[in-house]
């Protein structure tokens, strides 16, 4: 049975633009895995660690077969293919690649934890995921991503984040 998940994507190192498209296309070969949309680009101000260049940013969705887990190693594995180094946390990288929402999966384990922790904070996540999924509901509340979205944007406003 397919579930549809939803991934972000970011990089902030070397040729960012050409690093998400071959992420997009390294994750479209997994097999058991169907892209089925993708969001615009979205360049935004680093987060956590601000001493650092812009990110950009953008959501995928997928259909895939492959368990959380195992999507997880595939992702990694991509990133680590890709030349991400972890060093820091927060720091620099060529790629990053977090699971978002995996079907109506809810899934709390430091390893994998779905919906991603923190992404109901992130405007760098919630625009892009917005972009190709604003009636989504979050499965542990049942609130839709534009419900959340709007409470972000009307508590910090929109700090820094464009369309490109
Ligand atoms: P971050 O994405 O928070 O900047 P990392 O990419 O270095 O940090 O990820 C750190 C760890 O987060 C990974 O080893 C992974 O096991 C864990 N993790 C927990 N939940 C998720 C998720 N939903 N998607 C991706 N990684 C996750
Ligand atoms: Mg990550």
């Amino acid at each position: 049975m397919n579930k549809s998940v939803y991934i972000s994507l970011g990089s902030n190192m070397g040729s960012k633009r050409e690093n998400l498209a071959q992420a997009v296309e390294l994750i479209s070969n997994i097999p058991g895995v169907k892209l089925k949309n993708r969001s615009s680009l979205y360049e935004t101000e680093p987060w956590g660690k601000t001493d650092q260049d812009k990110f950009l940013n953008q959501v995928i969705e997928i259909e895939t077969s492959l368990p959380p887990r195992e999507l997880l190693k595939e992702l990694q594995d991509i990133e680590i293919n890709m030349g991400r180094q972890r060093k820091e946390k927060w720091g620099p990288r060529i790629i990053d690649l977090d699971i978002l929402l995996y079907g109506n999966e809810v899934l709390d384990d430091p390893q994998l934890a779905i919906p991603h922790p923190r992404m109901r904070e992130r405007l760098f996540v919630l625009v892009p995921l917005a972009e190709i999924g604003a009636d989504l509901r979050f499965p542990d509340n049942g609130a839709t991503v534009r419900e959340v979205l709007s409470s972000v944007l009307a508590r910090e406003g929109n700090r820094g984040i464009e369309r490109v």
